[in-house]
């Protein structure tokens, strides 16, 4: 008989959740103005809201935050942390931060002004932040296979070299930089190629510009190159993150994702250049440059993490647990963004709600009839958090609306994951009955996602 897969750890502290009552959970989400943001963590059974800071640190983890050295200058845990960052990316240069959009703050300071250009593959909304805020363009150009769901291509993440090409081609001087998200967390966390890496650092060459990698996950991106790109299987995660960062010039990165840790982010790089251009940026908006927005002991436990998920093992559980959702899914026949990606599965709600107008919010009505299924929180990636168009007004229809389930590190066991399914198969199997969303009571101008005030038709 062949030996089934099981997780790559055991479980050494637990933390008890609480199911509730549909009644409570009515009683609850109309006081949360059904809007899951507004929810009480307790009121929650399975939260799958984000993989942000949400993961589970190993006992190596835990164990490291007593090493952590508070020194304000030249702490140790600093040093720690930065040898371990060029031990997988090869980058010398290494300034701590609170967290992504910090890392960003900082070195977006130094790179981006008023009238840029930054092409990129679908810039998460925090990075499209601080370009817009600038007054400069965020230039998104993801191959358009992205935008069909149901299309199975290996890597659904890369950036278009051809758009990239043409708006170099068209717009050099005003493009300080381009930018790779890996993976690509807004099309779905669908993987970038190496080849495709290759590719954009080609167009980047023949131009003369730098290359920044956002991130976050770059380790699940690394596991993907191994499994799905020719040539691969045989290298260690470790060999893989060191050739994706060959080809960037820098990084920035949110440790919440593939760090596991709960807070923190960095910056890195081969330029000296950026690093003395950010760095003033550090100490006037985060801190000195050996701890940035760090803790000593929070350095420490970074530095373990990042050297625990760039193993094999520690990602393929990981992923193996989102593939395990995916086929439950599949079973069920509920239609989701495909293939699935590395820290979430995004389900096509207009799919699933087919009888609930766009105008009503199919991905939030979904993220509504789940909570109060069986108290498992998603997070609408849809109608609502596109926002309204700046200049109409209108709320703004052309784009996908999903429910993201996005799971934390470590955290949840394949039994989870079936209650996830079955709660979601249930509401798929009363989708006939479905036949009303949700309208908005009260909108922010901006972000509204966090805090609308919605009411149940
Ligand atoms: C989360 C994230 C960020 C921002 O990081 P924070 O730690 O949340 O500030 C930036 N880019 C990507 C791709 C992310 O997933």
């Amino acid at each position: 008989m062949e030996i089934p897969f099981a997780e790559s750890w055991k479980i050494k502290m637990v933390e008890p959740i609480v199911k509730s009552t549909r009644q409570e959970r009515e009683l609850w989400l109309r006081q949360a103005d059904y809007n899951v943001f507004q929810l009480k963590a307790e009121q929650v059974y399975i939260d799958l809201i984000t993989d942000s800071g949400t993961g589970a640190m190993s006992n190596r983890q835990w164990a490291a935050l007593m090493m952590g050295d508070e020194s304000y200058a030249g702490a140790s845990s600093f040093f720690r942390l930065k040898e371990t960052i060029g031990r997988l990316t090869g980058f010398d240069y290494v300034i701590p931060t609170h967290q992504g959009r910090a890392a960003e703050n900082v070195l977006f300071s130094y790179l981006v002004h008023e009238g840029d250009i930054i092409p990129g593959n679908s810039h998460f909304d925090t990075t499209k932040g601080h370009i817009e805020g600038r007054k400069a363009v965020a230039l998104d150009c993801t191959v358009d296979e992205a935008r069909n769901t149901q299309l199975e291509i290996p890597f659904k993440g890369n950036v278009d070299a051809k758009k990239l090409e043409r708006a170099l081609a068209e717009q050099a001087d005003r493009i300080p930089f381009i930018i790779v998200t890996i993976t690509n967390n807004t099309a779905g966390g669908q993987p970038v190629s190496m080849q495709n890496l290759r590719e954009v650092r080609a167009v980047a060459d023949r131009y003369h510009k730098p290359v920044l990698f956002d991130s976050a996950r770059f380790a699940e991106n690394a596991y993907f190159i191994k499994l799905r790109e020719t040539g691969y299987a045989d290298k260690t995660i470790k060999e893989i993150t060191r050739e994706m960062f060959s080809l960037a010039d820098g990084m920035t990165m949110s440790a919440k994702k593939d760090g596991i840790v709960n807070m923190g982010g960095f910056i890195a790089t081969r330029r000296q250049d950026w690093y003395e251009g950010a760095k003033g940026f550090c100490v006037q908006y985060e801190g000195y440059l050996t701890y940035g927005g760090m803790n000593g002991r929070d350095m420490e436990a970074l530095a373990v993490g990042l050297d625990e998920n760039t193993e094999f093992e520690n990602l393929e559980t990981r992923i193996r647990q989102v593939q395990h959702l995916a086929h439950r899914l599949d079973e069920y026949g509920i239609p989701y963004q495909r293939p699935f990606g590395g820290h979430a599965i995004f389900v096509d709600a207009p799919g699933v709600l087919t009888h609930v107008p766009k105008e009503e919010f199919p991905a939030q009505t979904l993220t509504v009839e789940l909570y109060l299924e069986a108290g498992i929180r998603g997070c609408e990636i849809g109608y609502l958090l596109a926002d309204r168009d700046p200049i109409t007004r209108e709320n703004r229809f052309d784009g996908l609306d999903l429910l993201r389930l996005a799971i934390p590190r470590r955290v949840y066991t394949n039994n989870h994951m079936d209650v996830v399914a079955a709660a979601l198969k249930n509401v798929f199997d009363r989708r006939e009955n479905i036949t009303r969303g949700v309208r908005i009571a009260w909108e922010a101008p901006l972000m509204r996602h966090f805090t609308v005030k919605l009411e149940r038709l």
